[in-house]
This record gives structure tokens, C-alpha cells and sequence, in this order.
């Protein structure tokens, strides 16, 4: 039986992947999977427990033993639990989200996430956004799209972004925290973000929402008729 498309989305920090690869989810009826939000959960447990970014063993250990769910909000992105707990909103933090990046760059750690994300998506019918999507998990997708946008306006997306969950932060610190993800995460021995060979490239600055939303649903339409 042939499964339903699955569609890859790649980019740096606050290129938009998420609020994309939602929309694009909702208007084809396909189940919609933040891959980031699962290293951030994995985060929020080892911060629990204390671990740096350095402690590979124990972080290996702590992915292999955690349970990480994520559950389709309708028309909206992914509630998260680790172990049963919900950790939705605590893991959309500055922190968090350096030591995802920390703890993103450990083989062993990969390796177990990229297994759960590639059995989430196997029966298709999938948006899955993140680092790897189209170049290690879901190599075979149909649609692979990695979104850019320059540093600044992803510097002040991801301000605003914070601000309207109640964090108010310099906009140069936020530039900085941007690209020093983007330089880890595309200078990472395993697995480091870049494009696949046959992926679109979208840079969506100055480009509204609904402009990128309909670039992507044209090149669904192109590649899976
Ligand atoms: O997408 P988000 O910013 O929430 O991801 C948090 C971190 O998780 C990223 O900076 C990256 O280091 C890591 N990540 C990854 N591979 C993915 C998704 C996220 O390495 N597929």
C-alpha cells in the first residue's frame, strides 16, 4: 500500500517552519510534527536532572529511557509531555532552547529521536519541521523546503515571539542567541542543518505569511499533484 506524502521543512532559528509547516498541515488535512519541540522536551529533562550539554552518556541514557509524546492540537501545533507530564509552554525558553541545541549535537541522542520522528511519519500524510527533516529523517519526502530569512528579521520574530509569552529581551541579545544556534547547529559534525540536493529554497524576508503559505502549497501541488 502506498503511503500519503510527507513533507520536509528545514531552516535555521525563527524562519518561520513552524507557523508554515502548521498552516500548510491544516490546509491539506496532514498531521503537523515540530521535531524541535522533542529536543527541547529532552531539554527540559535533563535540566531537571542537572545534566550540561557536556554530560553525552547520561543524555543518551536520559533519551533512551523518557518517554516524549507529542499530540496534534487541531489547527494548531503540538502539546508535549515528557514521561506523561505536559510541558508545553515551559520548554519555549532562551535556556531550553540552548541546551536543546547542546544536547542536539550528541550522535546517541539523535539517533533515538530520529527514529521516533521517522516511525511518527511513516504512514505519510505529515508536515514535519526542523533541522534534518530532509536530509536524515524523511530523505525520501515528496516536498522538502528549506525556509531562510536573514538574522535580523529571524532576530526580530523570535523577539516577538518571546514577548508575547511575557519575556521581554534586548533585541541584540536575541540577535546573538539566533546566530550562535545557527552556527552550532549548521557547524555540528552529525547531521548539521543544511538543504537537501533537491529541496526548494524559500527565503521569506519581506515575504507576509500567506505569500509563503501559498509558494509552499504551489510546489505540494507541483510535486505531488
Ligand atoms: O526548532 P527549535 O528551535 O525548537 O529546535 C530547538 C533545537 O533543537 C535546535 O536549535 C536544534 O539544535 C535542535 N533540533 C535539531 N534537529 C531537529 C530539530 C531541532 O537538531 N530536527
Amino acid at each position: 500500500m502506498s503511503r500519503r506524502p510527507q513533507i520536509a521543512i528545514d531552516g535555521p532559528v525563527a524562519s518561520g517552519k513552524s507557523t508554515i509547516a502548521r498552516l500548510i498541515a491544516d490546509r491539506l488535512g496532514y498531521t503537523y510534527i515540530d521535531s524541535g519541540a522533542m529536543y527541547r522536551a529532552l531539554a527540559w529533562a535533563a535540566r531537571k536532572r542537572g545534566l550540561t550539554g557536556r554530560q553525552e552518556e547520561e543524555a543518551a541514557a536520559l533519551a533512551r529511557d523518557i518517554a516524549i509524546r507529542l499530540e496534534p492540537i487541531p489547527g494548531g501545533g503540538n502539546r508535549v509531555f515528557v514521561d506523561g507530564v505536559e510541558i508545553t509552554d515551559e520548554i519555549r525558553t532562551l535556556e531550553i532552547g540552548q541546551l536543546a541545541s547542546e544536547l542536539s549535537a550528541i550522535p546517541a541522542v539523535r539517533e533515538r529521536l530520529v527514529a521516533m520522528q521517522q516511525e511518527m511519519a511513516a504512514e505519510g500524510g505529515v508536515v514535519m519541521e526542523g533541522r534534518d527533516i530532509q536530509t536524515v529523517v524523511l530523505p525520501d519526502a515528496e516536498v522538502k523546503i528549506f525556509l531562510t530569512a536573514s538574522p535580523e528579521e529571524r532576530a526580530r520574530r523570535r523577539r516577538l515571539e518571546l514577548q508575547s509569552r511575557g519575556t521581554d529581551v534586548d533585541f541584540d541579545q536575541v540577535l546573538e542567541e539566533v546566530k550562535r544556534r545557527d552556527h552550532r547547529d549548521m557547524n555540528r559534525e552529525h547531521s548539521p542543518l543544511r538543504p537537501a540536493a533537491d529541496a526548494v529554497h524559500l527565503d521569506s524576508t519581506g515575504l507576509s505569511i500567506e505569500q509563503v503559505v501559498e509558494k509552499v502549497l504551489e510546489i505540494v501541488k507541483e510535486r505531488c499533484g
